[in-house]
């Protein structure tokens, strides 16, 4: 079924509610961020911007270009309330809303038609709503699925709104770098460079299997499906006690630790595809083990700093288990692999993680050398 994503992404947002607060900001540049020596910028206002002013900005660059800004230190309470009451706002719009930070997120609008003249009028309504309860605007991007919509609203910031139909979807790609495809950052940029492929529409063209030779199946078929205009990850509405996991059930019993750990290699790669797809990092990564027949332990490790890489969490899964007590003749008939406690990772590169993969890599080849070449399937293990 055809899907209508909407994407709504607040402009300049702590500038523009320290802009609405303080009406001597108004019109002026504002700088919101670390106002320390080793500071960070976190939001220019517009007029900022035109000095060359950008978040995640050495603030000691932001002062030299833009001096007579009015620096701010960012008040997190005061730009929570708002996003709470923003939030609140979405949800009379849509029952299925997946906040994606504290000023962004997407609204599943498929069945909703009826209640719209058209998506564009319904995101017109959207920004109007938002606008007049509390005075801050808002861009706006709808179209089949997350990547496109996301991309939509950054089209005409700020207070844009654009509607790419999926018949056009490939045709508003073709020209656009392959930087703006969700998930390649620097790294895959100029590798993808290296192979001829600068525009999202040269991309799109590749030969599925030379790309893959060089990149890794999976990378490649993720990246042309992009490229396409494809994208099919559901828009997901965040608990609060959210976990990303996967589990596998035997149909024999395994007796083996290292055909233990073969699988929970497998499940830790999964698992760190899909938090880095969702843009998710973790603090803690649990280990599922079931004993036949229904004996179940759960053992936990919780990070400092959260992970997200396939590596970090194989590592925790596997040292997990090699502290457990297997007694004796005890088959395993479930393992699994979860993690919680997850935030936003901000920029989250799906494809740029190559020195951990390598190493990963590594991992893997070891235990084929041990164990022989047929006895990884890691693609095969697709939910
Ligand atoms: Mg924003």
């Amino acid at each position: 079924m055809e899907r209508i994503i909407l994407h709504i992404d607040m402009d300049a947002f702590f500038a523009s509610v320290e802009q609405r607060d303080h009406e001597e900001y108004r019109g002026k540049p504002v700088i919101v961020g670390g106002l320390g020596p080793r500071g960070v910028v976190s939001t220019a206002s517009y007029e900022a911007r035109k000095f060359g002013v950008h978040s995640a900005q050495a603030m000691a660059i932001a002062r030299r270009r833009c001096p007579n800004a009015v620096f701010l230190p960012p008040d997190h309470a005061r730009y929570s309330a708002v996003s709470r009451q923003i939030f609140s706002i979405l949800a009379r719009f849509s029952p299925v809303i997946e906040p994606l930070s504290i000023d962004e997120g997407f609204l599943d609008l498929t069945g909703m038609e009826r209640l719209m003249e058209s998506p564009r009028d319904y995101g017109k309504a959207v920004k109007r709503a938002v606008r007049e309860e509390t005075g801050l605007t808002a861009s706006v991007g709808i179209a089949p699925n997350k990547f496109l919509a996301k991309l939509a609203s950054d089209m005409e910031k700020p207070d844009g709104l654009v509607v790419i139909r999926p018949e056009d979807a490939e045709k508003v790609l073709a020209p656009l770098p392959v930087s703006r495809i969700f998930g390649v950052g620097k790294k895959t940029e100029a590798r993808l460079a290296a192979l001829g492929f600068k525009t999202i529409g040269q991309l799109a063209a590749a030969d599925r299997a030379k790309l893959a030779r060089t990149l890794g199946d999976r990378m490649a078929a993720q990246l042309l499906a992009l490229a396409h205009g494809l994208d099919d990850r559901p828009v997901e509405p965040r608990r609060e006690a959210q976990s990303i996991g996967r589990e596998e059930t035997f149909d024999e019993d395994i007796h083996s630790r290292e055909d233990a750990e073969r699988v929970l290699l497998s499940l830790s790669e999964e698992v760190g595809w899909r938090l880095r797809r969702e843009g998710l990092v973790a603090r803690t990564v649990t280990l599922k083990l079931r004993f036949a027949p229904f004996d179940t332990y759960t053992r936990q490790q919780t990070f400092p700093d959260p992970v997200s890489y396939d590596e970090d969490i194989f590592e925790a899964a596997r040292a997990l288990f090699r502290e457990f007590p297997i007694p004796p003749g005890r088959g395993i008939r479930l393992l699994g692999v979860s993690t919680g406690n997850l935030s936003m990772g901000g920029e989250v590169s799906l494809f740029d993680d190559h020195e951990k993969k390598d190493r990963l890599y590594d991992a893997i080849d070891k235990l084929k050398g041990r164990f022989g070449e047929n006895i990884l399937t890691r693609a095969g293990r697709k939910p």
